[in-house]
């Protein structure tokens, strides 16, 4: 298949976590820039017509992958420009990846960088209403939200590199981590659900331990392509320290209304 913008005629595609793309697209909009010149956000993708002028930006290095049409004749082109994207993907600062379709070129300008703790905190802490949609009022529980209804989400990433995995690609190999303030809050939140029995279904992330762990040394991280930075081997550089998560899960079991807390996210080894 081409690329989703093709098939879909949609004019941009927001890939990753959103609420970064979304803030930049809407403050450009409500200055006035038309919809078809928003060419230059981070984590966004846009079909450009193959005479057009490619969209400048000092800060990214471009690479072109082989076009749709030859991947369709050459497997080995496909599997490929496969590796482009999941080494892109896994790189602190990607490349701008650029990709022929017919009479089209796809750009896939390059995702933010990791969330500050401050980032994520924000985006995690505003008012949400923790519940379905009220179209979906009239039709029963729904089994998806009853599974998630009492679990806490603790961080983003995973640097586990499983090759039957997509999370690096849309939420990247390196940990965003919220604080365990920020955390509480939410605990304090769900506690206080009419509903709530004591018991957290889950306080986890992409991989439940990989809460606050990044390498030692950041400007070796900032260099780095591999996939995995535990497989094969557990990397020298990455500081493996659980304390922060079991300090965190000892706090949430604090809470007076916390009977117990599960861990029902994946773990990784
Ligand atoms: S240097 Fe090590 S810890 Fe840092 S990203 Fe690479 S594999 Fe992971």
């Amino acid at each position: 298949m081409p690329t989703i913008l093709e098939t879909s005629k949609a004019d941009m595609l927001v890939y990753g976590m959103g609420e970064q793309p979304l803030r930049e697209i809407i403050r450009l909009l409500e200055k006035g820039v038309p919809f078809n010149s928003i060419t230059t956000v981070n984590q966004t993708a846009v079909l450009l017509n193959k005479d057009e002028k490619i969209p400048k930006n000092s800060n990214w290095e471009d690479v072109e992958i082989a076009s749709h049409e030859s991947c369709l004749k050459d497997k080995k082109k496909y599997a490929s420009n496969f590796k482009v994207i999941e080494q892109e993907s896994n790189k602190l600062a990607a490349r701008r990846i650029f990709q022929k379709v017919g009479e089209k070129v796809l750009m896939i300008n390059p995702p933010y960088p990791t969330m500050t703790e401050a980032e994520i905190d924000a985006s995690f802490d505003l008012p949400y209403t923790r519940l379905p949609h009220p179209k979906y009022d009239k039709r029963g529980p729904i089994p998806a939200f009853e599974m998630i209804k009492f679990s806490i989400n603790i961080h983003r990433g995973c640097f586990g590199g499983c090759s039957f995995c997509t999370i690096s690609a849309h939420q990247g190999k390196f940990i965003a981590s919220r604080s365990q303030e920020s955390i509480l809050k939410e605990v304090d939140t769900v506690a206080n659900m009419p509903d709530f029995k004591g018991y957290l279904s889950d306080i986890g992330g992409p991989s439940a331990n990989m809460y606050k762990m990044k390498g030692k040394i950041q400007s070796i991280c900032d260099k780095c392509v591999a996939p995995s930075c535990i497989s094969p081997v557990i990397c020298s550089n990455l500081d493996t320290s659980h304390k922060p998560l079991t300090e965190l899960y000892q706090a949430v079991d604090r809470h007076p209304k916390v009977k117990k807390s599960f861990i029902g996210s994946r773990y990784s080894s």
